[in-house]
């Protein structure tokens, strides 16, 4: 029901509920979904998921960055977990957002902060960074961002929003960089996106057989959809492509099981894991995606201590959350 997608995504724009959601730290079942605020927790996380063959890209939380303060800062927080990452030789890499380094409002100063990132990551071994997508708003700096540093740097990559009608266009455009094949969590209007999940679905399996038989790096199939996963395993059984040319990526906190089965079975694994205070934006990107999700805040809901901690400005969100839940049960 467009309604409860609608209803989360303007709950993630919601300036106000991100700063207030970062004084609470993260509740709502958030916790399960975002792996904690300090380096020794994420860097626990990280040996957790290694020990079971899977290697991991770190999110640095952050949305709504506006001063030049903000950006340095955020910069100098993912300088610091790459460094984390790095003396402990973990097996695990960086996801940034353009935005977060300050291309919202000053495109060189995002260019100069992921330069100096890049920079130290090609210290340490060459480590992979990725530039995540985000709003279509955003697009042009990105790419313009990556078409200025991929000849200087081979450890860049950067995200396929498989509802772009542009898509299929970026996958032609950059078959030397690594890849991250997504269905596209945004909202965006029809004349830029497909709308109806058959389409995106269709268009995300179009686009990953391209890539597949085209790309000359790595291409991370990330989605937590089954029936994808199946029909990817297919393909590049029945086109001879060898495992070490893609991966799979999930999110960490969703169908960990699935993700845990996938690596044992040989194939590469890859789980994104946010880290940081600023969790209420993409928390509520991942309700938007599935309002099933929200089973993992009505059991924090429900225990005691919540109320006490969240008040009852988070308590009314998840009231309405569930509110919604009830009546798109009743709108199928
Ligand atoms: C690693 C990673 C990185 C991402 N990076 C970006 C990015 O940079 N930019 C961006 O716009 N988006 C990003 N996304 C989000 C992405 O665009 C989708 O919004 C999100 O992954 C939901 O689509 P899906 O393909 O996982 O499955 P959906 O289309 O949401 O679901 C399809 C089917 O999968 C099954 N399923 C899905 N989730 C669950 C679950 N939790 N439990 C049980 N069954 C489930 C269900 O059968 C469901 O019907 C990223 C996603 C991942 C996994």
């Amino acid at each position: 029901m467009p309604i409860v997608k609608d209803f989360f995504i303007a709950l993630s724009n919601n300036t106000f509920l991100n700063n207030a959601a970062k004084n609470i730290g993260p509740v709502l079942g958030a916790n399960k979904v975002v792996a904690g605020n300090t380096i020794p927790k994420l860097l626990d996380t990280i040996e957790q998921l290694n020990a079971k063959g899977i290697s991991v890209t770190v999110d640095n939380l952050g949305e709504f960055v506006a001063t030049k303060g903000e950006a340095l800062k955020a910069k100098e927080q993912i300088l610091e977990i790459m460094a984390a990452i790095y003396d402990h030789q973990l097996d695990a890499h960086m996801s940034v957002k353009l935005s977060q380094l300050g291309a919202e409002f000053d495109i060189e100063l995002a260019y100069d902060n992921l330069r100096e990132i890049l920079l130290k990551a090609h210290e340490y071994d060459n480590m992979h960074i990725n530039i995540d997508t985000e709003k279509y708003d955003s697009l042009f700096a990105i790419t313009q961002t990556l078409d200025r540093l991929k000849g200087e740097f081979k450890n860049v990559g950067t995200v396929i929003q498989a509802y772009l009608y542009k898509a299929d266009a970026l996958v032609d455009k950059y078959p030397e960089l690594r890849l991250r094949m997504v269905k596209g969590a945004y909202k965006e209007e029809q004349n830029i996106a497909y709308q109806t999940k058959e389409e995106i679905d269709e268009n995300y399996i179009h686009l990953v057989e391209k890539r597949l038989k085209n790309a000359k790096h790595l291409t991370s199939i990330a989605t937590h959809d089954d029936r994808i996963i199946n029909h990817v395993k297919q393909f590049v059984r029945d086109n001879k492509i060898e495992r070490d040319r893609f991966e799979f990526q999930m999110l960490y906190g969703f169908r960990s099981e699935l993700a845990e089965a996938i690596a044992k079975e040989g194939y590469q694994f890859c789980i994104y894991v946010p880290y940081g205070d600023d969790w209420f934006g993409y928390f509520m990107r991942r309700l938007a995606e599935r309002p099933q999700n929200i089973n993992l805040a009505i059991k924090e809901f429900i225990k005691p201590q919540f109320v006490k901690k969240a008040g009852l400005f988070t308590g009314s969100l998840v009231v309405t959350g569930l509110a919604l839940k009830y009546l798109s049960k009743r709108g199928k």
